[in-house]
């Protein structure tokens, strides 16, 4: 059994004073709404109602915390970029964001959840942005990509992955055929700081 299997719902912040304790490690999931984030946390974690789907997309602002026990940590971060959301919920979404990044002393890691059809938009951009100023790398999840064939769904992957300035790595993925499970782990444990194991023991 995977580490990831292991999550469990910690808490959730709707303002920086509410964030656990600020020790060992932890990796950010981002993703504009509706791009497939929830889907792809609960794809990782092989748990399916981990990360639950918003019924109305940019409203939930909350920072969800997952334990993986011994001080290791999967953040859900509030999803963006959805049209109707009043500014007051956007600036709050951006002061939430400015303390996440600039406080956290245990983020280790961005995971940017990104609907392969539409990649790399203004809130992705600025997610990478606040990754690139906190020092951490960033890993891209190209997902739906059951949705677009072999050959557009490799055109995709490099079209991003030239758009990329150092410390981002990306890939394709499916949380509908669990496509890209087993990368999206290795590339968690990496910025996790969890040790290479034999596959046969996950
Ligand atoms: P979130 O707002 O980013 O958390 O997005 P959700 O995980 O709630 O997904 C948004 C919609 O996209 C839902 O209808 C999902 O069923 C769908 N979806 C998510 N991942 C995939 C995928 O890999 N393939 C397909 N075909 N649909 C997906």
């Amino acid at each position: 059994m995977s580490r990831y299997q292991h999550a469990s719902f910690m808490t959730s912040a709707a303002r920086p004073g509410q964030f656990v304790p600020d020790r060992g490690r932890e990796v950010a999931f981002a993703g504009r709404s509706n791009a497939g984030k929830s889907s792809a946390l609960n794809a990782i974690t092989g748990r399916r109602g981990l990360a639950r789907t918003s019924k109305t997309p940019g409203r939930t602002q909350l920072v969800n915390f997952f334990s993986l026990g011994s001080d290791a940590r999967l953040v859900d971060l509030p999803g963006y970029g959805f049209a109707k959301v009043p500014e007051t919920i956007r600036r709050n979404w951006r002061h939430l964001m400015q303390a996440y990044f600039s406080q956290r002393s245990s983020l280790s890691g961005l995971l940017v959840v990104m609907d392969c059809r539409r990649p790399m938009s203004e809130g992705d951009r600025q997610m990478l942005d606040l990754a690139r100023q906190a020092g951490c790398p960033a890993h891209i999840l190209l997902t739906k990509a059951d949705k677009l064939s072999r050959g557009k769904a490799q055109a995709a992957l490099l079209a991003v992955r030239r758009q990329l300035e150092e410390a981002a790595t990306v890939q394709l993925f499916s949380a509908l055929r669990g496509t890209g499970v087993a990368e999206a782990r290795g590339a968690l444990d990496d910025m996790l700081g969890f040790k290479k194991r034999a596959p046969e023991t996950e």
